[in-house]
């Protein structure tokens, strides 16, 4: 998959003609509904196997909310539905949690909402209780003015592969399993998800999550508005630090398309196939960063890692910046990369402006 999107979106960057971009806008909306399935049938699996990983990093609920609505924004404006949201003032700037997987329980919902209701507005509201000097409860609702759900039906909406009925598959597409996702990980992170509402006056979702308030304060960068005015700009002052790129990668589709990312910021690498030509690579070279795949034959990207961070290793740039290139289902790879003392992680199918901003984010620019 990282090769068909990464692929799919350099292609779209090409000065094609119209019948060509239409191709290619088909092949990344299809690449992505694919990974939307396949990223779903992975987290039931991983979930159902008790396998997975929560993150705890200082995040922004309102800027949570605001990237959240604004994915939907075009849609509801296609299907002329307001969209409404409600913070509530006593919301502190920032929470600890796993932002990512809060972020994929509220897609799920204002997804659902969005694709069920065809007039009248969707609601999210998020509240927070405190709970003594570190803890607290957040609260979403997701409200939608949609069919509603049968009284019948909510018994078993949170069952994985439930729909209410066939005809939803073959209407709105979708697996079933968003929901119960969404309540798996709403429970692993001390809360629930519930529905509410009464067919025929649309349904209400609920959601509330046991979480750290955040007493450091260190607020994650940027927005993905912001994220987007920049990247120019960093490319180009990425391009004038001429850096010398090891890549590490098996697979040469995957190669490929990094090699073209890094070509957009004027950057090549040198590129290699496993931990051990890294390790002989960099005894002979002087290198200022290397993108190293976790998973590669011989000797893998954590192995690798942690010989060059070794006090006692021969390797000169002990402390060379490791960019790491994780497969996207491995999210507790990126524990173990950062452990090993890799810098930071990319999680495949890499867009180009993460590498950028992971290389601006290392290098200060
Ligand atoms: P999917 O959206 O992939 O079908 P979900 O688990 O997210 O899977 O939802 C399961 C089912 O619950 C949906 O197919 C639909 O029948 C019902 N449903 C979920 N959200 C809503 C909603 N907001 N309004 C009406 N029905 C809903």
């Amino acid at each position: 998959m990282n090769g068909i999107v990464g692929m799919a979106d350099l292609l779209m960057d090409e000065n094609l003609a119209p019948e060509q971009k239409e191709y290619a806008r088909i092949i990344q909306s299809s690449a992505a509904s694919l990974l939307s399935i396949i990223n779903d049938i992975l987290d039931i699996s991983k979930i159902e196997s008790g396998r997975i990983i929560f993150e705890q990093r200082s995040f922004s609920v309102k800027m949570l909310i605001h990237e959240v609505i604004s994915l939907f924004r075009f849609k509801a404006g296609e299907k002329k539905l307001d969209l409404v949201i409600e913070v509530s003032q006593d919301m502190p700037h920032f929470l600890l949690g796993d932002e990512t997987r809060i972020k994929q329980i509220l897609i799920n919902l204002v997804g659902n909402a969005l694709k069920f209701t065809e007039q009248g507005f969707i609601r999210l509201a998020a509240r927070i209780e405190n709970k003594g000097k570190d803890d607290c409860l957040l609260f979403f609702e997701v409200e939608d003015t949609g069919p509603g759900i049968d009284d019948a039906y909510k018994d078993r909406i949170f069952d994985p592969f439930s729909q209410q009925d066939a005809s939803i598959t073959r209407k709105y597409g979708g697996t079933g399993l968003g929901l119960a996702i969404s309540r798996h990980l709403a429970r692993l992170m001390a809360g629930d998800v519930e529905v509410h509402g009464k067919k025929p006056h649309g349904s209400i979702f609920k959601v509330v999550l046991g979480l750290k308030k955040n007493s450091s304060g260190s607020p994650e960068p940027k927005t993905a508005e912001e994220a987007k005015e920049k990247i120019g700009d960093l490319i180009e002052k990425i391009s004038r630090l001429g850096l010398k790129i090891l890549m590490a990668e098996d697979h040469p589709v995957n190669q490929r398309v990094i090699l073209l990312m890094l070509k957009k910021m004027n950057l090549s690498a040198t590129v290699v196939a496993n931990g051990e030509e890294v390790l002989k690579m960099i005894r002979e070279k002087e290198f200022d960063l290397i993108l190293m795949d976790v998973r590669m034959p011989v000797l893998d990207g954590i192995e690798t890692t942690k010989i060059i961070r070794a006090p006692e290793s021969d390797i000169k740039n002990k402390a060379i910046p490791i960019i790491a290139l994780t497969a996207l289902a491995m999210r507790e790879d990126a524990e173990k990369c950062l452990k090993a003392g890799m810098d930071r992680y990319l999680t495949k199918p890499i867009h180009p402006d993460k590498i950028v901003y992971a290389i601006a984010d290392l290098f200060k620019v």
